[in-house]
């Protein structure tokens, strides 16, 4: 098969990381016998310097027109870098924000695996870590208290500020879709997170989340409270497979669930819509400090390509392909500089490219 794959290298360590992503993908290719064809996409900074816009129409047009998107990272320096002195709808990150807009990616996807040769960046007990956890919080982007009225008013001499927190259930209903789906690819485990003993909008979620898991019978679910998921993710997070919610709740739990992995630089992501079409990205920044110095860490966009091959293309043999490449890797001692053991005993530190080709060799 051939699939086109739109290319957002982006700034700061973004091309050297997608490089090694892109590597890896040929591979792939050539051993599973598909065509990648790959059409870079100017975003951020880049597009900035060459365009005066951090995105243009065309772009748009071209991420549209691919079958997928592969993004490296956008931005730069915050403090330094002259694109934070424009104005906020022309700085780096207003081309993201319009390029998921323009593509209506309302399901944010962000795994979180704790590999055994990375145990120790975890900051769990050993005796609560067990075998280890395996699992993808499924976040609704696009509504919810991010994106409802708002308004800070004067009343009886004081300010009164208010955030609305709306779902329809068109929207509850794509999304808990979306996280069903995932769920029938993995250990087929849903666990719906909500506030339903307060908030009308979670007891909507709850209902909706209930009909659409009658159309999964293989996919056992349950509800859980949000406050009572925060304190399970720490307790015993071995027993989530995936985690649906809204927005706001999976802004927080998704930011808790990566912390317990470790480092940054192994953290993958996509952000999909109704059709099969997604953006994968690593979870990190454009790391400015470290750019073109050849030592980033390309686990995460490697990974976020993997997401791509099984989600947006149904790949799942050649996404376990790359996953175990890299659990091997791993396995045979390899490290990038960000997860470097405090010891360093045991293990060989390796570049950018060298990571990439590692990997590449154990396919
Ligand atoms: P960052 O994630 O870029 O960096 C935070 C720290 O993590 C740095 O020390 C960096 O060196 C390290 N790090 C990040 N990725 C790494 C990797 N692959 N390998 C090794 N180390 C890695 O966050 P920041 O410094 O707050 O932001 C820098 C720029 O990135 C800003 O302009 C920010 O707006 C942008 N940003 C972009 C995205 C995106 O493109 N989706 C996301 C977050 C931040």
């Amino acid at each position: 098969m051939t699939y086109n794959i739109g290319v957002i290298k982006g700034d700061g360590i973004g091309p050297e990381i997608v490089t090694e992503a892109v590597k890896v993908l040929d591979a792939v290719g050539a051993k599973f016998g598909h065509q990648f064809n790959y059409n870079e996409i100017l975003m951020g900074g880049c597009s900035i310097d060459t365009t005066g816009e951090p995105l243009t129409d065309e772009a748009i047009e071209a991420a549209k027109a691919s079958d997928a998107v592969l993004m490296g990272s956008i931005g730069g320096n915050t403090s330094t870098s002259p694109w934070y002195k424009l104005p906020a709808d022309k700085r780096p990150e207003a081309g993201l924000l319009k390029l998921r807009k323009s593509l209506n990616l309302f399901a944010n996807l962000r795994p979180a695996y704790l590999y055994e040769e990375l145990k120790e960046a975890c900051p769990l007990r050993d005796d609560i870590i067990g075998e280890g956890f395996d699992m993808m919080i499924m976040r609704e982007l696009t509504g919810g208290l991010y994106f409802g009225e708002r308004s800070t008013k004067e009343e009886n001499g004081q300010l009164v500020a208010r955030d609305s927190l709306t779902y329809s259930e068109t929207e509850i209903r794509r999304i808990a879709k979306r996280g069903f789906d995932i769920a029938m690819k993995r250990r087929k485990k849903v666990t719906s997170v909500d506030k339903a003993n307060v908030l009308d909008s979670s007891r909507l979620w709850r209902k909706i989340v209930e009909e659409v898991a009658a159309d999964y019978p293989e996919v056992s679910y349950e509800h859980m409270l949000v406050d009572n998921c925060a304190m399970q993710l720490v307790k015993d997070p071995g027993q989530f497979d995936v985690i649906l919610t809204e927005n706001m709740f999976g802004d927080i739990l998704s930011d808790e669930a990566s912390m317990v992995t470790g480092s940054i630089g192994m953290l993958s992501s996509a952000s999909l819509n109704d059709t099969k079409f997604g953006l994968y990205e690593p979870s990190g920044g454009s790391a400015p400090d470290i750019a073109g110095k050849g030592i980033a860490n390309p686990i995460a966009t490697i990974l976020s390509a993997a997401m791509m091959l099984r989600y947006s293309f149904d790949l799942d043999a050649e996404a376990d392909a790359i996953e175990s490449a890299v659990k091997k890797v791993l396995k045979d001692g390899f490290r990038t500089i960000d997860i470097m053991p405090r010891d360093g005993s045991n293990v060989k530190q390796v570049g950018t490219v060298d990571m990439g080709t590692l990997i590449v060799e154990r396919l």
